[in-house]
């Protein structure tokens, strides 16, 4: 797969606000961010879309939700509300392609997302 920024993040080529990291996972804050907090959550694993995701991610794919769930607790938004969206290639608004979850809130947010 082609190198991407969170790559290069996660091998502190490029500075981001860490506010997670174990051996399999990181998370930073989004220099976009669309909410109070948005915060990505990625594995260190560089599987480019969730399709490319196999069964032995499973495990993987789980502890992303519970880093987020751990993020959202101790950023105070957990009782409020927080949303997690993982965004699946073009038409979905992917443009990082390296698998993350986005962690949300500290604001309403709206449904149906755009
Ligand atoms: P996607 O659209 O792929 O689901 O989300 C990619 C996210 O990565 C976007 O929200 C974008 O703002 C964020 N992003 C892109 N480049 C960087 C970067 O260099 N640093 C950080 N912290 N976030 C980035």
């Amino acid at each position: 797969m082609a190198e991407t920024v969170f790559a290069r993040i996660i091998r502190r080529e490029l500075p981001a606000q860490i506010e997670y990291e174990d051996e399999e996972v990181i998370a930073f804050r989004d220099i976009n961010p669309q909410a109070p907090v948005h915060i990505l959550v990625v594995p260190k694993k560089p599987i480019p879309t969730l399709n490319d995701a196999a069964e032995e991610d499973i495990p993987l794919l789980g502890k992303l939700l519970w880093v987020a769930r751990h993020l959202a607790q101790q950023l105070g938004i957990a009782e409020r509300g927080y949303r997690l969206v993982l965004n699946c290639n073009s038409e979905a608004g992917q443009t990082v392609f390296h698998l993350h979850l986005h962690l949300l809130g500290g604001r309403p947010l709206h449904w149906p997302p755009g």
